[in-house]
């Protein structure tokens, strides 16, 4: 690797004559490592720039890891560091790493101009002010890590006066800190603080990368947290960060990640989460890493499978009605809508029937509202029982049921009524006496409207009210 610098690769233009032993050796490595990665691309303005500085300084987190770490011979390592090391070698720009206690001292470096790079951030509002931003080297989404007794969280804002602590300056922090103000935000020096305030109950929970979560959770032993769920629109786009007085300099190393491949980044991870482990020898370790990773692939999908559940249980109850579990108007209205069409498009029959209770009040005055109530379910449960499985009852409000009934003409509908008159009739609704309801049915005809049917069936139901009830007519 010493014989063709990264500077040499990029050209003879730069005093850097290819030899043919040096292009021999080039191709060799290029077909050994079985990448498919190329040089970056740099403008004449880029080339020059690199050609004149060599070197930038670098300001790193010095406890992220999987993602960086400053281990003790003063080495940048991780999965930042190893993407960096790509870039730098794909631009020909070689980094030197100035050293620093935290994160936030790295921050204030590189704001006072100590290091012109910050190797591995989010993009904020708060950081644009000083720094200009590459694409993005690498995404990983954000969960909250609780103990194991904290439920399911699907919705951040729901969740009240509850704390959640971060290492200090991260751009989650700041994120949270304005678009979650239902929660209680605590600060810590370190990751491994943030982790351990969960384990002891000084803090409900605390945000992590999936990765870092992961490896954190393994490594500390921590194995009663989880991850309770992820936070929604807010994924790690981890950037390289440039002072803003070097914008070519955020350019040529914009090109150089750009010639990063999703397989370079899968290998990063993997060296860095995964294949520490599988080559130890501690087999406990081994099953346990496997464990996690296991739990966090399955939560992923539980997660997945939850939300999906939420939203047919949503969709199912925003149309069925509470207390009797029948389709509500809404479900019932858009169920007329479609077989009114269809009626009239292939000229089919389709009729409806309106309900109501005979004298239910009665049974309100008599046995109270809850006896009512359980009237209604009773009532229900009768009319779904005794109409054919392809039509459907619903509430149209109160004390009043609508049936539609398509494929049923006017007799046959009138037929199912007065089937339904005598269910109930019949019924014990144990209320000591017996009950009766009166209906009202209509039938579609060439050109009617759905106004105009469904006041047909009202008429009618009006009728047989004020006919004696407990029959049914026709309109
Ligand atoms: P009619 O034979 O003329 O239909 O007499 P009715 O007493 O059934 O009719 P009215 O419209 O006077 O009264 C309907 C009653 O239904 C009044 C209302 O309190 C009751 N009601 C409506 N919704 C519910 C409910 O969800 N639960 C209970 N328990 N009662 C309800
Ligand atoms: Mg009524
Ligand atoms: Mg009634």
């Amino acid at each position: 690797m010493a014989i063709i610098g990264p500077q040499c690769f990029q050209g003879a233009q730069q005093g850097c004559p290819p030899s043919f032993a040096g292009w021999l050796l080039a191709a060799v490595m290029l077909l050994a490592s079985g990448t498919a990665w190329a040089m970056a691309e740099l403008t004449p303005e880029q080339r020059a720039y690199v050609a004149a500085h060599k070197t930038a300084t670098l300001c790193v987190d010095p406890d992220w890891v999987p993602f960086e770490s400053v281990n003790a011979r003063g080495e940048h390592e991780g999965i930042a560091a190893d993407l960096l090391r790509l870039v730098a070698e794909r631009v020909g720009i070689a980094f030197t790493l100035v050293p620093t206690r935290d994160w936030d001292e790295s921050l204030a470096a590189s704001k006072e101009g100590r290091c012109q790079v910050l190797s591995f951030l989010n993009k904020t509002a708060l950081r644009d002010e000083w720094l200009l931003f590459t694409d993005p080297v690498f995404n990983d989404s954000n969960v909250f890590i609780t103990r194991e007794e904290h439920p399911f969280i699907d919705d951040p804002a729901s969740l009240t006066g509850e704390s959640i602590v971060f290492p200090s300056g991260t751009a989650m922090e700041e994120r949270v800190r304005s678009e979650y103000p239902n929660l209680r935000i605590l600060t810590t020096a370190s990751e491994a603080e943030a982790l351990d305030m969960v384990q002891d109950r000084k803090a409900d929970m605390t945000m992590r990368s999936l990765i870092v979560a992961a490896y954190a959770i393994r490594k500390q032993g921590l194995f009663n947290l989880k991850i309770a769920g992820r936070l929604p629109n807010f994924a790690n786009n981890l950037r390289v960060g440039v002072v803003k007085s070097e914008p070519v300099l955020r350019d040529v190393l914009n090109a150089g990640v750009a010639t990063i491949t999703p397989q370079e980044r899968g290998q990063i991870i993997n060296r860095h989460v995964a294949i520490n482990v599988q080559t130890g020898t501690d087999k406990a370790l081994v099953l346990k890493v496997s464990v996690v990773f296991a739990v966090v692939l399955c939560l992923g999908f539980l997660w997945n499978y939850k939300l999906k559940k939420y939203n047919a249980e949503l969709t199912r109850l925003s149309q069925t009605d509470l207390l009797t579990d029948l389709p509500n108007r809404r479900r019932l209205m858009a169920a007329f809508e479609a077989e009114l069409e269809r009626a009239k498009r292939y000229g089919r029959p389709f009729s409806v029937i309106m309900l109501d209770i005979d004298h239910f009040k009665a049974v309100n005055d008599a046995l109270g509202h809850l006896a009512g109530d359980r009237f209604l379910i009773g009532f229900a449960r009768l009319v779904r029982d005794t109409i054919r499985l392809t039509d459907m009852a619903g509430r149209w409000g109160g004390e009043e049921f609508l049936v539609l009934c398509p494929e049923t003409g006017r007799d046959q509908a009138a037929h199912l009524a007065g089937r339904i008159l005598a269910a109930v009739a019949a019924h014990d609704f144990d209320t000591g006496r017996t009950h009766t309801v009166s209906a009202g049915v209509s039938a579609y005809e060439a050109a009617d409207t759905g106004d105009a049917l469904l006041s047909r069936a009202d008429n009618a139901l009006y009728k047989s009210k004020h006919t004696g009830r407990n029959r049914v007519s026709v309109l």
